[in-house]
C-alpha cells in the first residue's frame, strides 16, 4: 500500500486538499494508499477554521506559525522540520497545493529527502516574480521538485510545456477548488451566518476580500477610497468585508472603512459561511486566487483588483475583470456592472472554467494507480450544479 503524505498550512491549501484527502480515506481508495496529513501551521487560525469547516485534524501540527514572522525566517524553520518528517516517515509521495512558503518547504524537503513530490495546482504564471510575491517563486521551486504536476487548466499546462517539463508528468486534471466547493455546497448547511454579514433583502451584496503582501499600503488606501465613493454613489448596495487577520491590512481597512453606512467589516468566515455569502453575493471585489476560482462557478461577476493574474481564464471569458488598484480603475469597472443591467447579465454567467469537481479524482488515479481513467479537463463553458 502506497504512503501518501498531504502537507498543508494555509486556509487555501486545507480547502482545495481537504477534498483528496477525504477521496484517499474512502472506502474507493483505502486498499490502495494509506494517508497522513501534515500541518505546518503556517496561518494558525485560518487554517484551523478550515480543516473544521471539512471535519479534518491533522496526523502532524508541526505548529510553526509566530507572530511577525518574517517569510524567511518561517522558511528557514520549516525546511529543517519538514525534513526531518521526511526522513524519519519516509513517505511513498508527499503532496502540496499550491504557492505557499509550505509549498516551497514541502518541494524542497522532499526533493532533498528523496521523496517523490507531487504538486496540486501546478503551472500557474503570473509572468512576475515581484507579484504575486513571494508565491511566483515558491510555485516554480516547486515544479522544478515535482515528479508529477497536476495542472488545474490547459494554460498551466502550456506553462509548464514551455518550462521543458516532460509531457507525461503534466496532467490536466482541473482545480481542486471546484471539488471543495461542490463537497461544501451539498453538505447540509451549518450555523447562521453571523449576524454583521446580514442586511436588509433590497440592498445589493458587494464582498469583497483583500490580503496580497504586494497590496499593503498604498494600493490599498486605492482601493478603500473607491469601496467609499461605491458606497456614496449606490445607496442600493452593502459591502460586506470578512478581514484577513493580517494587521497590515486589518488595521488599514478598520481605520479606512470602519464605522461606515453600509459597509460590514468583520472576522474571516468559515468556508461554509464565505460560501454561503459568496452565493448570495452580487458583485466580488477580491484580490484572492480561490475566490477567483470560485467566483465563475457559481455565476457571480468579479474585479480582480491586482495587476497581473495566473488565472486569466475567467478574464478571457468575460465574466471577471482584471482592475489592478487604481480607485478610479477600479469606481468605472463596478458602476458599469452595478449601473448597467446588460453589462451585469453579460458577465453574470456560471462558467466552468477552472474545474469540473473531479480534479481530486483524477489525482487519486494517477497517484494510487498509476493513469488517469477520467479524461483530463477541459474548460469550457459547461454549467456545474454547485
Ligand atoms: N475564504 C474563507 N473565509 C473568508 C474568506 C475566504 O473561507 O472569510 C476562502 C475562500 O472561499 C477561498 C479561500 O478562502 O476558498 C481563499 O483563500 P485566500 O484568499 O486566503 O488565499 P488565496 O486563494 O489568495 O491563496
Amino acid at each position: 500500500m502506497k504512503h501518501l503524505a498531504l502537507i498543508l498550512g494555509t486556509r487555501p491549501e486545507a480547502i482545495k486538499l481537504a477534498p483528496l484527502i477525504h477521496l484517499l480515506r474512502s472506502e474507493r481508495w483505502r486498499g490502495g494508499a494509506r494517508v497522513s496529513v501534515i500541518s505546518t501551521g503556517q496561518h494558525r487560525e485560518l487554517l484551523r477554521g478550515a480543516l473544521a469547516s471539512f471535519d479534518l485534524v491533522p496526523d502532524l501540527d508541526l505548529d510553526l506559525m509566530e507572530p511577525s514572522q518574517h517569510p524567511g525566517e518561517l522558511a528557514g524553520v520549516m525546511l529543517r522540520e519538514l525534513s526531518r518528517v521526511f526522513l524519519e516517515m519516509r513517505p511513498d509521495i508527499a503532496v502540496a497545493q499550491g504557492d505557499t512558503t509550505t509549498v516551497l518547504c514541502s518541494s524542497l524537503a522532499a526533493f532533498l529527502a528523496r521523496v517523490p513530490f507531487a504538486h496540486v495546482e501546478a503551472g500557474l504564471r503570473s509572468g512576475s516574480l515581484r507579484e504575486p510575491f513571494p508565491e511566483e517563486l515558491h510555485r516554480r521551486v516547486a515544479a522544478q521538485c515535482a515528479s508529477w504536476h497536476f495542472a488545474p487548466t490547459e494554460s498551466a499546462r502550456e506553462h509548464l510545456l514551455c518550462e521543458r517539463f516532460g509531457e507525461a508528468s503534466i496532467h490536466v486534471v482541473g482545480n481542486t477548488s471546484i471539488d471543495a466547493l461542490k463537497w461544501i455546497t451539498q453538505r447540509e448547511p451549518r450555523g447562521e451566518l453571523p449576524s454583521w454579514v446580514r442586511g436588509p433583502d433590497r440592498l445589493k451584496l458587494v464582498l469583497v476580500t483583500l490580503h496580497r503582501r504586494e497590496s499593503f499600503g498604498e494600493p490599498l488606501e486605492r482601493v478603500f477610497r473607491a469601496i467609499r465613493e461605491l458606497v456614496a454613489r449606490f445607496p442600493d448596495i452593502l459591502v460586506a468585508y470578512p478581514l484577513h487577520p493580517n494587521p497590515n491590512v486589518r488595521d488599514a481597512a478598520m481605520r479606512a472603512l470602519g464605522g461606515l453606512d453600509r459597509v460590514r467589516l468583520g472576522e474571516a468566515l468559515s468556508y461554509e459561511h464565505f460560501v454561503r455569502l459568496e452565493t448570495r453575493a452580487h458583485l466580488i471585489l477580491t484580490d484572492s486566487g480561490g475566490v477567483q476560482e470560485e467566483a465563475p462557478s457559481l455565476g457571480i461577476p468579479t474585479l480582480v483588483l491586482r495587476n497581473t493574474t495566473e488565472r486569466p481564464e475567467a478574464v478571457a471569458c468575460g465574466v471577471a475583470q482584471l482592475v489592478g488598484t487604481e480607485t478610479d480603475a477600479i469606481l468605472v469597472a463596478a458602476s458599469r456592472l452595478l449601473g448597467d443591467p446588460s453589462a451585469y447579465d453579460a458577465a453574470a454567467r456560471k462558467v466552468n472554467v477552472y474545474g469540473d469537481g473531479h480534479a481530486s479524482e483524477r489525482i487519486a488515479e494517477v497517484l494510487v494507480d498509476g493513469a488517469m481513467r477520467r479524461p483530463a479537463f477541459v474548460a469550457g463553458p459547461v454549467e456545474l450544479s454547485v
